[in-house]
């Protein structure tokens, strides 16, 4: 954790306040840490002398408060990708104009005129949208929009498709594959009164450095065939997924992992609920399987991830991706989603019950007020522990013994409830009353998933602040605005 995050979770009292206040779950974001991801970004595009903006996808969170606050910075740097009608009109809502908002994701027609309509640039994904986007824009008298399209399939080798060409990057139900892209030139030549073509864009669902690596110098290459058709693009954009290094300390990952593989293998107690291997599984004393977690320590993530892509050398000419981009002149547009909110938030339950488990001495149910969907670390494959804020400060805990494994489970009537399959180790056994602090939640983890299962109240989320003294100001996520208020201090 870094500070402004590791410092609000230092001030127990206030955290107990807010969740006596608003219930539980509650999600508390911190707005300036967004703007803050949003300059280190900046800082890496600024390194390599290139141009372009940063675009947050707004999937990853829901909060009004982190979209208003990149919408109050510099606009020529910071931009929003939106992925739905209602993610849309959030964003204009919140401050974006047209022009900073780039649309992807499955699009409806009204989505589409709405994006024509403000003057956002549309991520086309394949001919058939394009050809919508078209009719839409000549049929209601819209000025010409701005598209990106969108790239899949990347291929190893720059012939023609067929024999010795091996596809290198995973299939995906979004763009248009390489191999197609023939139609759509003549789409775009066809259209070209309506709309204008101003780059082209992948976004890849791996960490793999050599595979986005490829794709962006295959996008650079392409550009030069849209020149050679006519076109006049200016943009490559390489999407999001530039990741969050969850786990600090690789050498916990590592044993966790590790501890993992012995427990399939039955060489030591189970480390989760009735043995779930997370796609580990024991093939005649092999482990077989790949475990399906997101890879907690990342040293290399967020900036420093595209650092290291824009420094490294493309495959076949040989030159740094930044070089490439500079040499031909190209912005370079970015889309991250769980990268920028890092450090951003936390998600707090309050402790409900504390039980012994009857059948396996020495460990506990703890259940907590939320659900798994109100924290979806299993969803993601996110493993990290919670952070316990015992109610009434500090306490002498000698009477609650040492390390002690709990499993923590949610408030819906439900044997799958539960916010981690995992075994987690507190520190000491915590009591009613307490708090669990889930930390780096902002990220997909905090909303992507939340629903109203049984009634139960879906998190409330309130966007905090630090006055100058170090005390801790908030207000409903709705109701920030990246305003100076009367004390003088942003709030
Ligand atoms: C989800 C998504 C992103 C953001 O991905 P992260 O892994 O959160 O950075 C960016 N672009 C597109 C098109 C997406 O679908």
């Amino acid at each position: 954790m870094d500070p402004p995050l590791a410092s609000l979770l230092e001030d127990a009292p206030f955290l107990h306040s807010l969740a006596d206040a608003l219930g539980s779950p509650l999600n508390v974001l911190i707005p300036e840490v967004v703007a803050e991801n949003a300059e280190r970004f900046g800082a890496v595009y600024r390194r390599h002398h290139l141009s372009g903006r940063v675009y947050f996808a707004h999937k990853a969170n829901r909060s009004s408060a982190l979209v208003r606050r990149l919408a109050a910075c510099d606009p020529s740097a910071v931009g929003i990708d939106v992925a739905s009608l209602a993610e849309l009109r959030h964003a204009l809502g919140c401050g974006f104009t047209g022009d900073r908002v780039m649309a992807t994701g499955p699009k409806d027609p009204e989505f589409l005129w709405l994006a024509a309509r403000v003057g956002a640039t549309v991520n086309v994904d394949s001919v058939t949208e394009l050809e919508q986007l078209a009719a839409l824009v000549g049929a209601h008298g819209l000025g010409r929009t701005r598209v990106l399209v969108r790239l899949s399939g990347f291929e190893s080798d720059h012939g023609p498709a067929g024999a010795g060409t091996r596809v290198l990057s995973r299939r995906s139900r979004f763009g248009t594959p390489v191999a197609e892209r023939e139609a759509m030139w003549a789409a775009l030549e066809r259209h070209a009164d309506s709309v204008e073509l101003v780059g082209l864009a992948y976004h890849l669902d791996t960490i793999g450095l050599e595979e986005k690596g490829r794709a962006l110098e295959r996008c650079v290459l392409l550009m030069d065939e849209c020149r050679a058709r006519g076109f006049a693009p200016r943009v490559v954009d390489i999407g999001g997924g530039f990741g969050v290094g969850y786990v600090e300390d690789a050498g916990e990952w590592e044993r966790w992992t590790t501890a993992l593989s012995e427990a399939v293998l039955g060489l030591r107690p189970p480390l989760t609920w009735r043995g779930h291997g997370y796609g580990l599984r024991n093939d005649n004393g092999t482990v077989r399987g790949a475990a399906a977690l997101y890879p907690a320590h990342r040293p290399l993530a967020g900036p420093g991830y595209l650092d290291e892509l824009l420094s490294r050398r493309s495959p076949v000419l040989g030159r740094a991706s930044a070089t490439l981009l500079l040499e031909h002149l190209h912005d370079l547009y970015v889309e991250p989603g769980r990268a920028l909110v890092d450090q951003c938030g936390l998600s707090l339950a309050r402790v409900l019950e504390v039980r012994p488990l009857g059948d396996d001495p020495g460990r506990y149910l703890v259940r907590v007020g939320m659900n798994a969907a109100d924290v979806s670390l299993e969803e993601h494959g996110v493993l990290v522990d919670p952070v316990t804020l015992p109610r009434g400060g500090p306490r002498h805990e000698a009477a609650d013994g040492g390390p002690v494994g709990v499993h923590l489970v949610g408030n819906l009537c439900l044997e799958a409830d539960l916010i981690t399959r995992r075994l987690v180790f507190l520190p000491h056994l915590p009591r009613v009353g307490d708090l669990l602090a889930f930390v780096n939640t902002a990220g997909y983890v905090m909303d992507f998933h939340a629903h109203h299962a049984q009634r139960q109240p879906s998190a409330r989320t309130v966007a905090v602040s630090r006055e100058a003294g170090g005390t801790w100001r908030w207000c409903p996520d709705e109701n920030y605005w990246p305003l100076t208020h009367p004390q003088g201090r942003p709030s």
